[in-house]
């Protein structure tokens, strides 16, 4: 008789690393060696959005520094319980674009899927931070019902898994989905949206690679990064293991005061990204949502700052400068400003 082996048992380390993530603001400032000053504007920012952040994520962050890119994308803020005019809780108006059973489909040729409410990571700028998941997840009923619209649409050609993070779900319910998808003649592509592979890179092990080399569609992930610091070598091998299996490698970024707003931190983002095998797509405007002013650039400021990049960097490597104006036809594109 051959004994089990221990790790056919065991859950996959990634979902390990991903329950045992940060949730204590008490703790990530001892971790990071911060004074206590922080924590009760922490405590009480955390009330209203919680704070969650994966080891590994924290590891990349300098230690004593209360204004590290990385830290600042995710420590709760007094500033976040301020109200401030303009700032509201659906600020892309997800909830009018809805189509049902958790499926948002806002522009020709592309439906996103709503497939879990869960991410690895409270980003404080998130637009979702208000987003009512439990009503809304595509993954009710298994998905039958999302399934059903995306097949009686034969305008769809790309489907993109989003969420919350599709990559919180496990590759066994993500094959499952993936594999039905396939079964839908028109669809050409599918493409995730996520960020576990920046802030939790141990997600891309043998059995997702698995998982997703099996898929037959066109395949694009756009991953979040908004600082080159978020890039390691953990991150680099996972982003390799993705572009080993054919798929097309996409940035999205978001514009953030104190993170990315200076041109250095976005010459060296997108340096650092290509360097890693993905291109930079899109950089968007911070939408206006009720907790995060504090992070805003002005549309000025951001046009100056992109036209100061792209006299920087190859043209393949400059961010497409976005906003999303609710019930546009795509994203709107905004032009870098003369120099
Ligand atoms: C942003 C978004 C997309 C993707 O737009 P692309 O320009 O193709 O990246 C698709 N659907 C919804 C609902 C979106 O918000
Ligand atoms: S990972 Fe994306 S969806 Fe999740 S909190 Fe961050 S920005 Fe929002």
């Amino acid at each position: 008789m051959i004994p089990a082996s221990p790790s056919s048992r065991q859950p996959p380390s990634w979902q390990r690393a991903l329950q045992q993530a940060i949730s204590d603001p008490a703790e990530l400032l001892a971790v990071l060696q911060l004074g206590p000053q922080w924590l009760e504007p922490a405590r009480a920012a955390a009330r209203l959005f919680p704070l969650r952040v994966p080891r590994g994520f924290v590891a990349r962050m300098r230690r004593g520094d209360p204004r590290d890119p990385l830290l600042t994308q995710v420590l709760p803020l007094g500033a976040e319980c301020d109200a401030v005019p303009g700032y509201v809780h659906d600020p892309v108006g997800d909830l009018a674009a809805r189509a049902g059973a958790g499926v948002l489909q806002k522009y020709h040729g592309r439906a996103l899927l709503i497939t879990t409410g869960a991410c690895a990571v409270n980003c404080r700028y998130c637009f979702r931070r208000h987003f009512p998941y439990a009503e809304e997840s595509a993954s009710r009923a298994d998905f039958e019902p999302a399934l059903e619209l995306l097949r009686a649409d034969a305008t769809v050609r790309e489907v993109i898994l989003s969420g919350g993070d599709p990559l919180t779900l496990g590759d066994r319910r993500l094959g499952a989905l993936l594999a039905r998808l396939q079964e839908i003649p028109h669809l050409r592509r599918v493409r995730l949206h996520t960020r576990l592979p920046i802030v939790l890179p141990e997600r891309i092990d043998p059995g997702f690679l698995a998982v997703w080399s099996a898929v037959r569609l066109q395949k694009v992930v756009v991953v979040h990064a908004n600082h080159a610091n978020e890039i390691d070598d953990p991150v680099r091998d996972a982003l390799a293991g993705l572009r080993g299996t054919g798929t097309t490698l996409l940035n999205q970024a978001v514009l953030l005061r104190d993170v990315n707003d200076r041109p250095d931190d976005l010459v060296a983002l997108g340096e650092t990204l290509f360097a890693a095998g993905v291109l930079p797509f899109y950089l968007h405007l911070l939408d206006p949502v009720a907790g995060a002013a504090h992070f805003d650039v002005p549309e000025d400021a951001a046009r100056s700052l992109v036209a100061e990049v792209a006299a920087r960097l190859p043209g393949y490597l400059v961010p497409r400068l976005v906003r999303e104006i609710p019930g546009e036809a795509s994203k709107t594109m905004l032009q870098p400003a003369s120099r």
